[in-house]
């Protein structure tokens, strides 16, 4: 690598490729050079069409305007997501995002509602919930607190086209200077003496040298894995599903404000409501169930006419060994997979885009770097990964071997501890920066029936009367400002609403 990195090569034009070319050009406008190669005759995953609230943080950085950014991808709000079937056949809760109630004194709220619960006077968790009774009524606005409220603001995030949302930011990197070059690559080239990677060398025979390469190429991983041979750490023992099978069927109203993620036999189906149409996707495990069974099933179950012909999609869950390895970043499907159920994938593209911004490096790489930052990029994916194996591990479809198999299987060993400590005290602890925070975790266990023998002895602290007063307040306060809040979709015609010229 040249002494002042200048040059940087996006590999890959999907969902990665083009928010990582989107956030250089719009950090890294003088002196460098950004290139996104891309391959229109490979095209792209094509799915991935929900996300969690950090999304925003991405589209406010970019300078993207919430209503334009709605209307060119034509997204709708998501408040979080319903998991039916995984507690039980007929259990259904949901992850919404947010705090569960709010806190008092030192306490989360789970404690006391467990204190209540025990005493038979508390509601269902998620009624403590602002953006799971805003969702189940189908209720969406930007809600501002004042800044003397009690009560937690409202996060959202959305659900949107995918290849409209990639073409979005490709015009947005290109005004920004970012170069594309159309071409299959059909060579890496490494530098004879360091080992870097070089150059890419395109089928016409065009050559594409950088200094530094993000590798956006998707499952292949064409530079990390195919010229570099890092190397996959393979969870397919904890998360057996590689198959997914996506179809898009026509749109009905009202457009949920959140994901359905609905356990089936062998696997889960995924429903994801666009202003145009709807996504779906089932996620199975082919030693289970076969690729045309799996198909059949989904479209037996859409809400719609099929707009498409289905498309299977191959992987194996799992983490490149390193995301950073020589001068290659692996950025999206080439640093590792896990399935979609918490909508993780497109958070930690995000995720790496910002650690590739925060070590930038200002000539040769050094080693610590490199070694810091995949350090924080495991740290990261492994505790996501937890959290995906307990949805699976928590089941409750008891007599069906795909499930029973899961509900028996040796934990990782975090997460079991993790569980143990929960079942235990109720209590849960977020470790640094890691992703899903408390209100997270006590949703997805307490739905899928992990419920504590005991609760924080803090709680205590307060009398019934006291006790029964302060989950009212909570309950009735929530139920009161979804009441106020306007349909989610009458909003959203509003909010993203074409403006008309003056
Ligand atoms: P791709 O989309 O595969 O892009 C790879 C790019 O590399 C393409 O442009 C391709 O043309 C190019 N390329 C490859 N080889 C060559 C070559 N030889 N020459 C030139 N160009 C080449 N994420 C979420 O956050 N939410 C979800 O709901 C969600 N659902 C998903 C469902 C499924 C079934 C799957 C598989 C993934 C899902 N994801 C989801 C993940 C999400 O789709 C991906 O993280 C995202 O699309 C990024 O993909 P990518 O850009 O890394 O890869």
């Amino acid at each position: 690598m040249s002494e002042r990195l200048r040059s940087i090569v996006v590999a890959g034009g999907g969902t990665a490729g083009w928010m990582t070319a989107a956030a250089l050009a719009r950090f890294c406008g003088k002196g460098w050079r950004i290139t996104l190669v891309e391959s229109e005759e490979i095209g792209t995953v094509g799915v991935g069409e929900a996300t969690i609230p950090m999304i925003r943080n991405f589209n406010q950085a970019l300078g993207i305007d919430e209503a334009e950014f709605l209307r060119a991808t034509q997204g709708t709000y998501k408040l979080g997501i319903e998991f039916a079937g995984w507690g039980g056949f007929d259990d259904c809760y949901m992850h919404a995002f947010g705090l569960v109630g709010r806190g008092l004194g030192l306490l989360p709220f789970h404690h006391y509602w467990l204190r209540a619960r025990a005493a038979g006077r508390a509601a269902p968790l998620g009624q403590y919930v602002l953006n799971h009774v805003a969702a189940y009524g189908n209720r969406f606005a930007h809600v501002q607190r004042a800044a003397d409220s009690v009560m937690p603001p409202m996060p959202y995030a959305f659900h949107f086209d995918a290849g409209l949302y990639a073409a979005y930011l490709r015009s947005y990197a290109q005004a920004r200077g970012a170069g594309r070059v159309e071409g299959r690559i059909v060579d890496v080239e490494r530098d004879g003496e360091s080992g870097d990677v070089a150059a890419l060398t395109l089928a016409g025979g065009e050559r594409i040298a950088g200094d530094l390469f993000v590798d956006c190429s998707g499952f292949r991983g064409l530079l990390i894995e195919g010229a570099l041979a890092t190397g996959y750490e393979d969870w397919s023992h904890w998360l057996p599903c590689d198959r997914a099978v996506a179809v898009p069927c026509a749109g009905t109203s009202p457009w949920t404000p959140y994901t359905r993620a609905t356990a089936l036999k062998t696997g889960w189906q995924w429903r994801i409501p666009l202003q145009h149409r709807t996504g779906n996707g089932h996620v199975f495990s082919s030693a289970h169930i076969s690729e045309d069974e799996a198909t059949a099933t989904l479209l037996a179950n859409l809400d719609g006419a099929a707009l498409a012909e289905p498309r299977m999609l191959r992987f194996t869950t799992g983490k490149r060994k390193r995301v950073w390895n020589r001068n290659v970043v692996a950025i999206g499907l080439s640093a590792g997979f896990i399935e979609p159920l918490e909508s993780t994938s497109i958070h930690l593209i995000q995720t790496g885009i910002n650690r590739l911004l925060d070590f930038l490096p200002n000539g040769p790489v050094a080693d610590a770097d490199r070694d810091a930052f995949n350090r924080m990029a495991d740290f990261e994916i492994d505790r996501i990964r937890d959290f995906v194996i307990l949805h699976y591990a928590a089941n409750g479809r008891s007599g069906e071997p795909f499930w029973d198999m899961l509900r028996n299987m040796p934990l990782p060993e975090l997460l079991a501890n993790r569980i143990a400590m929960f079942r235990a005290n109720g209590r849960i602890v977020r470790e640094h920066d890691e992703l899903f925070d408390v209100a997270g975790w006590v949703q997805v266990m307490v739905g899928q029936n992990i419920l504590p023998q005991r609760w924080h002895p803090l709680a205590d602290q307060l009398d019934d009367a006291q006790l029964d007063q302060f989950l009212t307040t909570v309950a009735t306060a929530f139920s009161r400002d979804a009441e106020r809040m306007p349909d989610h979709q009458s909003y959203l015609a509003r909010f993203a609403a074409t403006p008309q010229p003056q």
